[in-house]
């Protein structure tokens, strides 16, 4: 028996209006569609005159309600899998479902269309050559200083998601741990109250230091800049933090790879790396 297809759609983060004609059609002619909210998507489907069976997946259930869908894909059913908005998958349900899927040898397709993460760096004026899209950032201070001390070497555009809650306390510990550097504040994009703020971090956290912020929020970072000078023998340990929780690196790994991203020498590295482990063992 011939199997399904599962299609990956990806859905307005906002503005209705963006969709494409060939996510309709795929919803329109699915046998069933998946979804992280039922009701969410419902008010897409009804936008559209569309009504093809809806069913729930989402982060609570999505380990125990897969075994269905593949069942479903196996015996020939297309099945379409949208979350509340963008592209699945990205901060977003779905990954256990299209691993099952591959892994039954089904034909997953992508139906390509909006995510916050590429609506927002498109309009940023931040590099785009390169971007490392980071999520959501730990939501505790003391986590998240330690994921923004990881990033101090990075050069590549950063890209994250955040609440608004928390928006003000994230500006200001990227500003104390990386520096004034340049930022983008995408809110609500494609929606009623879409705003783009852009400047360095101190002018952004001016800006909205009296405002209660409120909405969606998509924060770009510009990378270190390239040519700075080299790192000091300090500013590599919270890099050699965060590559040591990677079990696959050797001690050899982690030297070549900071000394190739600070342009330290490679004994320099190691000599501080043995330096601070003799400090933490000693603690
Ligand atoms: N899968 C989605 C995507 O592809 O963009 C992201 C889902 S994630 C659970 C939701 C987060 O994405 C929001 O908290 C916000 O940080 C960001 N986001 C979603 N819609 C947005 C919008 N219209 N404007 C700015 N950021 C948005």
């Amino acid at each position: 028996m011939k199997k399904g297809t599962l299609y990956i759609v990806a859905t307005p983060i906002g503005n209705l209006e963006d969709i494409t004609l060939r996510a309709l059609r795929v919803l329109k002619e699915v046998g069933l569609i998946a979804a992280e909210d039922t009701r969410h998507t419902k008010k897409l489907l009804n936008e559209y005159g569309i009504a093809t069976a809806l069913t729930s997946l989402h982060d609570h259930n999505e380990q125990k309600k897969t075994p269905s869908i593949i069942a479903g894909l196996n015996e020939g059913m297309d099945v379409a899998y949208v979350s509340d908005a963008g592209t699945p998958g990205i901060s977003d349900p779905g990954y256990i479902l299209i691993n099952k899927a591959i892994e039954n040898r089904i034909t997953v397709i992508p139906i390509p269309g909006p995510s916050a993460v590429v609506a927002a760096l498109s309009a940023s004026g931040l590099p785009m050559d390169r971007f490392f899209f980071l999520g959501f950032p730990p939501a505790r201070k003391g986590k998240r200083r330690h994921f923004f001390k990881s990033l101090q070497e990075e050069h590549a555009t950063m890209v994250l998601y955040e609440s608004p809650q928390r928006t003000l306390d994230t500006l200001r510990d990227i500003e104390e741990i990386l520096g004034d550097r340049k930022v983008v504040l995408a809110r609500e994009l494609s929606k009623l109250y879409e705003e783009i703020l852009r400047g360095t971090v101190s002018e952004l956290i001016e800006a909205l230091r009296e405002r209660t912020i409120k909405g969606e929020i998509t924060l770009i970072i510009s990378g270190k800049e390239r040519g700075d000078s080299p790192g000091s023998p300090e500013s590599i340990i919270p890099q050699f933090e965060a590559l040591e929780r990677d079990s696959r690196l050797s001690m050899k790994d982690i030297v070549s790879i900071i000394a190739d991203q600070t342009g330290m020498p490679r004994r320099d590295v190691y000599n501080q790396v043995l330096k601070y482990l003799k400090a933490r063992k000693s603690q």
